[in-house]
């Protein structure tokens, strides 16, 4: 069967990080709501124009634009052996969704690892975040510098802050993810799939966590 982990925790815990790093263990797709958006946003696309109007605002974008942008999204060939999805689900709707998605392909989802920081760590992380244009690849101002200030070390693009990492939309993004999104930690604990880290450590003690909780 397919393989799906899906990455809960807060904006700036790490899951885009981890994300990464796990695909590129695990040879799994890596799905990230947030780039797909950014990607739309990119290409002008209808979709890029109507999140950018949420995401701006740091609020969601509804569920079924997200589920039908996901839904695609899965349906590509390098899905067939599972993904690392992160950022989606957001909300009960949205996990409702994935669930029945998943169940069509003969699939579920295999496991929840939670990844938890503390709020002045969550703020200090995401407003020190610089973004590579090409590909999303994540680095920070202090503690994860590229090689060559402004530009990517894995693709050369040139490195920027997402808008809605200012500190203004920051704060805002924490409390929409603790309303919505929080109350997913119940609904995947409840089934046994949760598996809480602690996302204050160093980064590579996090991945290596993970893929042993992987190859459980
Ligand atoms: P992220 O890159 O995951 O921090 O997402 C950036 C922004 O994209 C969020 O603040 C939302 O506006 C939007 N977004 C990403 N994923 C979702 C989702 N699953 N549901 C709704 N909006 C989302």
């Amino acid at each position: 069967m397919a393989t799906f982990i899906v990455l809960l925790g807060p904006p700036g815990a790490g899951k885009g990080t981890q994300a990464e790093l796990l695909a590129e263990n695990t040879k799994l797709a890596h799905i990230s709501s947030g780039d797909l958006f950014r990607e739309n946003l990119k290409n002008q696309t209808e979709l890029g124009k109507l999140a950018k109007s949420y995401m701006d605002k740091g609020e969601l974008v509804p569920d079924d634009v997200t589920i039908n942008m996901i839904r695609d999204r899965l349906t590509r060939p390098d899905c067939e052996a599972g993904a690392i999805l992160d950022g989606f689900p957001r909300t009960p709707t949205q996990a409702d969704a994935l669930e029945k998605m998943l169940s069509e392909f003969g699939s579920r989802v295999a496991l929840v690892p939670y990844i938890t920081a503390s709020e002045t760590v969550l703020v200090d992380r995401i407003s020190g975040r610089w973004t590579c244009r090409a590909q999303g690849h994540i680095y920070h101002q202090i503690f994860s510098k590229p090689k060559q200030p402004g530009i990517c070390d894995l693709d050369g693009s040139e490195l920027y802050q997402r808008d809605d990492d200012k500190a203004e939309t920051v704060t805002k993004r924490i409390r929409v993810y603790v309303d919505q999104t929080m109350p997913l930690i119940e609904y995947y604990r409840k089934v046994g799939k949760i598996i809480e880290v602690d996302g204050m450590q160093a980064v590579e003690k996090v991945t290596n966590i993970l893929l042993s909780a992987l190859k459980k």
